[in-house]
């Protein structure tokens, strides 16, 4: 995954004819935390757990990021998606950097109460280099509110009352509204830009969704009450297709209820990976890294695929799509509403004062709109793909700010 990100930076970084020393210097950590967690199972043997938090980059602000709890986080994996956080918040102009971190752990063995300590500690260990003006986390994967309050209250209990070291909390603890629907809110609107630019409207688009968690659900329930057709779902179980539309409504409660897609009436089965390559109008891969690779990119039917996932295409398969004229919107833009309204909650909790749900959408929808017409504009001046011109601006932005606060006696033409 690292080589991945730096793929797309490197490719960006031609366009920009950056010389190597300065690629390094935007792409090697500021600063790289690893601790090792011990606590007490359940069984009463003590347990170690490694811990990782990756800061990359604060040049325009607080750094921002994750914590994943997997067994495959590891510093590598933490350092990438560290980075894609620093060109993600420049991408939409929020003043914060990129982080990432988490537990190397595997969730589905672990007690809550045994979570609850290894997150305890976790935080005890970093709690010097997290805080509002310096490291904010969020939710990531197998993390949730719930986790997020946990990590307040150690943190609180250290430097005061600091609701803003996290984002994606609990609405008890000044969580924001419109925060779990976020990404798939945001999602819509950089597809509604898009669908724009090629004179074509939300309404009658036929869409396949990969993954109906999160990010899969809220865009797919979105999308439906504009009037698009979502045709096929999946999720790590099973996958689901209807030419007439599947009834999103009841799917959601059908999954709430049941767990998976699996099974859902008025539907007929397909395999899963089927879903990327339904012949469809736009597909959105909304679940896991690497999914369109250089073996299925050639068969994928859809005239746009929104990367509402982090890192679901390989460069290989990117070559493939874009040499096929099929437009893909980046991961850096097309997720970036999640923490466009996690930059929202932590200006809440900074200011000690709640806005309306409806003035949260307003600025989203200005956020994400205002982003991919910059990117769009880019792309269209430099005759660059949506992809390449995303990292254009996200360094241009990073390295002027960087050049900004320093003295600088040969500037560096971005
Ligand atoms: P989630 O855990 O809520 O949902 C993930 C979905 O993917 C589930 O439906 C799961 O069953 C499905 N899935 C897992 N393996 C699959 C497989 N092999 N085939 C098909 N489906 C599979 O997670 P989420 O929060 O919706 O995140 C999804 C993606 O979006 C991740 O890449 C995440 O990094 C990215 N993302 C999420 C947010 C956010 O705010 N939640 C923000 C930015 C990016």
């Amino acid at each position: 995954m690292l080589e991945e990100s730096h793929y797309y930076f490197h490719q960006a970084a031609d366009v920009l004819g950056l010389e190597d020393h300065l690629r390094t210097i935007l792409l090697t950590p500021k600063r790289v935390v690893k601790v090792e967690i011990v606590t007490e199972g359940d069984d009463g043997r003590l347990m170690s757990h490694l811990g990782i938090r990756v800061q990359h980059n604060d040049v325009r602000g607080p750094m921002k990021g994750g914590l994943r709890y997997h067994p495959t986080m590891d510093e590598d994996h933490a350092t990438a998606l560290a980075n894609l956080m620093t060109w993600k918040t420049a991408l939409v102009d929020i003043p914060f950097g990129g982080a990432k971190g988490g537990i190397n752990c595997d969730p589905a063995k672990l007690s809550k109460r045994e979570l609850f300590e290894i997150t305890r500690t976790f935080v005890e260990r970093i709690k010097e280099v997290i805080g509002p003006q310096q490291d904010i986390p969020a939710p990531d994967v197998n993390t949730n509110a719930e986790v997020m309050g946990w990590i307040m209250d150690v943190y609180s209990s250290h430097a005061g009352f600091s609701p803003g070291v996290v984002t994606g909390k609990p609405l008890q603890l000044f969580g924001s509204p419109g925060r779990e629907e976020a990404t798939g809110r945001g999602v819509m609107y950089v597809l509604e830009e898009a669908l724009n630019d090629a004179g074509k409207t939300i309404e009658g688009t036929t869409i396949s969704i990969q993954g109906f968690g999160n990010v899969g659900s809220n865009a797919a329930r979105l999308l439906a009450e504009r009037g698009a057709k979502i045709v096929a779902s999946s999720d790590y179980l099973g996958a689901v297709y209807n030419a007439g539309g599947l009834d999103i409504e009841k799917l959601i409660v059908f999954v709430d209820e049941t767990g998976s897609v699996n099974g859902f009436p008025d539907a007929e089965e397909i395999g899963g990976p089927d879903v990327l390559t339904q012949e469809v109008d736009v597909l959105i891969p909304a679940a896991l890294e690497d999914v369109l690779t250089a073996d299925n990119a050639a068969d994928v039917q859809a005239d746009y695929v929104i990367e509402a996932a982090n890192g679901p295409t390989t460069p290989e398969a990117d070559r493939i799509l874009h040499e096929r004229g099929v437009i893909v919107v980046p991961d850096i833009l097309a997720n970036a509403g999640g923490v466009t309204v996690s930059y929202f909650e932590w200006v809440q909790n900074i200011q000690s004062f709640r806005w309306e749900l409806e003035r949260i959408n307003d600025e989203l929808s200005k956020t994400m709109r205002r982003a991919y017409r910059a990117v769009a504009d880019t792309a269209k001046a430099r005759d660059l793909d949506l992809r390449t011109a995303s990292f254009v601006l996200a360094i241009q932005r990073v390295g002027e700010a960087a050049m900004a606060r320093r003295y600088v006696s040969q500037p560096i033409d971005l």
